[in-house]
């Protein structure tokens, strides 16, 4: 029998009359893409958006987040996020916000899958034992390092050092390094990706803190956007702790992208937005209510007390940052320990960046190993 789904097919859909068709006029449009540093030549098939999103999955540095601290290290068992599962959540909330926006999903994606391609080994723990050892040559930020990785330290094409990403993708990175400094705002693309990262953090870091007992679910009564996720899910129904701590999760993620989307509707509708160019001049438009923003304050506030800050997370902290310092410090002695693709290096940016470089690249476990193959023998 013929198949009568394949009458309409004649090739390929032009990325313009695609994008025209889904997007609305205040999303980035690709053919009107400010382009790459290196000018390449466009491919009919594969949109520019779509082109950095592959090229970004194909790093290395994305690989290996797979074996990086989102908030709790390996030690604390197989369950929880690492920082490739995370920027993943974050990957399909910020294209459900977009969908429902009709922004261009492709540069969300792209940006989402490059927002913590710059963290080191051990998270936030591992940046700041950089920062401090970079205190004298500018610091160290996974933000800023990102964009350090897409740039300069991914080696993979002949033409051009790093991947030459579009500016639009570039620039919800650049976003994320300098925030608060710039006057003018990035793309609605780039603020949905921020705004996705807060949603999936908050709700997860609760999840994984759970399931890995440093919280009991009594002590999240006090925290309300909880406790209206329990009393909705639960529905006077007697559910498993299991159950109800992962329909609670759910339900927390679905009321944040609920309220998100209701008030960056309003705001969009109330500035008559029409063009992608008149977001630059207004404040954030992607954002929670009042209401919303002051719930997940809590929230944080909360996670901060008693998550971040619990005595098995200090404690796995302390013995990976002085792991980090110990590595640094010898390599900073002893650089001939140095890779030979890093050692060249030394020359053009300088010993400590080119450890900072190197350290940075490390995984969790890498940095383990390293650290007792160099110091514990
Ligand atoms: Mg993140």
């Amino acid at each position: 029998m013929e198949d009568k789904s394949r009458e309409h097919f004649s090739g390929y859909q032009s990325i313009p009359d695609r994008e025209n068709y889904l997007l609305a006029h205040y999303a980035i449009r690709s053919e009107n893409t400010t382009g790459r540093k290196y000018a390449e030549p466009v491919q009919v098939y594969r949109g520019p958006y779509q082109r950095d999103r592959d090229r970004i999955i194909h790093t290395a540095a994305y690989r290996r987040l797979s074996h990086k601290t989102q908030v709790f290290t390996n030690e604390f068992g197989d369950y929880h996020r690492n920082r490739l599962t995370h920027t993943l959540e974050v990957c399909s909330i910020a294209r459900t916000i977009a969908r429902a926006l009709r922004l261009n999903e492709d540069l969300v994606e792209a940006m989402a899958l490059m927002h913590d391609i710059g963290h080191p080994p051990f998270g936030h723990s591992g940046e700041d034992v950089l920062d401090a050892c970079l205190v004298d040559d500018g610091g160290f930020s996974h933000n800023r390092h990102a964009l350090r990785i897409v740039e300069v330290l991914e080696q993979r094409y002949p033409d051009f050092p790093g991947l030459n990403l579009s500016m639009e993708t570039l620039e919800g990175q650049q976003f994320r390094a300098t925030k608060k400094d710039t006057e003018v705002s990035p793309s609605l693309e780039a603020q949905v990706v921020d705004a996705a990262d807060s949603i999936a953090y908050d709700s997860h870091d609760a999840d994984d803190a759970l399931e890995l007992g440093l919280l009991d679910l009594s002590q999240l009564k006090e925290v309300s956007i909880w406790n209206t996720a329990v009393n909705k899910v639960s529905e006077g129904r007697d559910l498993s702790a299991n159950l109800l701590r992962r329909a609670v999760v759910h339900e927390l993620i679905d009321v944040q992208v609920k309220d998100l989307l209701d008030n960056t509707v309003a705001k969009i509708e109330r500035l008559q937005l029409q063009s992608a160019e008149q977001v630059r001049n207004q404040p954030r438009i992607v954002g929670h209510s009042d209401h919303m923003a002051h719930e997940k304050n809590d929230l944080e506030s909360f996670l901060m007390q008693n998550v971040y800050r619990h005595p098995s997370v200090i404690h796995v902290r302390d013995s990976a940052q002085a792991a980090l310092l110990g590595l640094f410090k010898l390599l900073k002695t002893r650089p001939d320990l140095l890779p030979d693709n890093y050692a060249h290096r030394s020359d053009e940016i300088g010993l400590q960046r080119t450890i900072g470089d190197y350290i940075a690249g490390m995984t969790d476990r890498f940095a383990w190993r390293e650290h007792a193959r160099l110091l514990e023998s």
